[in-house]
């Protein structure tokens, strides 16, 4: 008999009612320092573009790390291995805007997910691209593909409120220059990252947006090939060991599925070959994971069985 997704859900939002006042907003972001707690969206996309969900489903939220995974698709995508000679794979058991590991590993992050890597994903895209609001508009252009909204946009007052109170990822970008391991100019490449981590977008479209990871590369509904299967994996891969900084074990542990966070409150997540989903709270746990969404894939992964594992 297939799942009732809607009833999971529906008993997901009420079990998780208590949750949502735990945690802390991102205030070391001001322009997100004013987001109210106690919102909560969750979202499921099935192989045939079936859609279901519960809460605030088509509020937007800013993605923040979340795009790391759309960046990295694209970077992959156009270097494939050789993007490997500027970051890394492996977790990085740090915080995400760490600067301690680079120094000691001379420049070379981790991997494409914490901040380093992130920003050095950005700086092979403008060399690629040539411009940093090329690279932006590619960006987009790819995510309103792969969401089916034509208008996505960029939320400016998050990217400049992150630009002004930005010294430590400035600082990783700067690290990492002084090993080499950076093409473009600082400022403009950071402001790039941070105009893509600005991005707006809801669960409905963030779920869908994902259904290609969960599908080996393909959008099942389109039919359309947005990367090879071996790429897909790849990605995979790296959500489900990388996705959650220095709480990704724990949360490969708890979840049992590749899936990527954002301080946003945000956190999408793959069933390979079944689903893809997207949750949205935005009070955050101390490891910057949102604390009632990793709550509620929990809940999720236990209801339907359905995990990798
Ligand atoms: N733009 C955020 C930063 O660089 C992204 C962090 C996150 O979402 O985890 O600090």
């Amino acid at each position: 008999m297939p799942m009732n997704y809607q009833k999971i859900l529906d008993e997901i939002y009420d079990e998780i009612q208590p949750e949502l006042q735990h945690g802390k907003v991102a205030d070391y972001i001001p322009a997100l320092a004013e987001i109210e707690k106690g919102q909560f969206a969750m979202t499921v996309t099935l192989e045939d573009g079936a859609v279901y969900s519960v809460g605030d489903s088509t509020k937007k939220f800013s993605i923040q790390s979340i795009s790391k995974v759309f960046t990295f698709t694209l970077a992959l995508e156009i270097y494939s291995k050789e993007l490997y000679k500027r970051v890394g794979v492996e977790p990085s058991g740090n915080a995400f805007n760490s600067l301690v590991q680079l120094e000691y590993e001379h420049g070379i992050p981790r991997n494409p997910f914490i901040n380093a890597g992130a920003i050095i994903i950005t700086d092979t895209l403008i060399t690629h691209y040539k411009d940093p609001d090329k690279t932006l508009k590619v960006l987009l252009y790819f995510m309103r593909k792969i969401s089916g909204n034509p208008k996505l946009s960029i939320d400016k007052e998050v990217a400049n409120s992150e630009m002004e109170y930005g010294d430590r990822n400035l600082a990783l970008a700067r690290l990492m220059r002084s090993f080499g391991n950076f093409e473009n100019e600082v400022q403009s490449t950071v402001m790039t990252y941070f105009n893509h981590c600005a991005i707006t977008m809801s669960t409905e479209e963030l779920s869908r947006a994902m259904l290609f990871l969960a599908f080996g590369g393909i959008d099942p509904v389109s039919k359309k090939i947005f990367i090879s299967s071996s790429k897909a994996k790849r990605i995979n891969a790296m959500m489900l060991t990388c996705g959650h900084y220095d709480a990704s074990g724990e949360f490969a542990f708890h979840v049992g599925l590749p899936a990527k966070s954002g301080v946003g409150g945000g956190i999408v997540a793959t069933v390979p070959g079944e689903m893809s989903i997207a949750v949205w709270s935005p009070a955050l746990n101390k490891y910057g994971n949102s604390h009632a969404g990793t709550l509620a894939l929990e809940m999720f992964t236990t209801k339907t069985g359905l995990s990798i594992f």
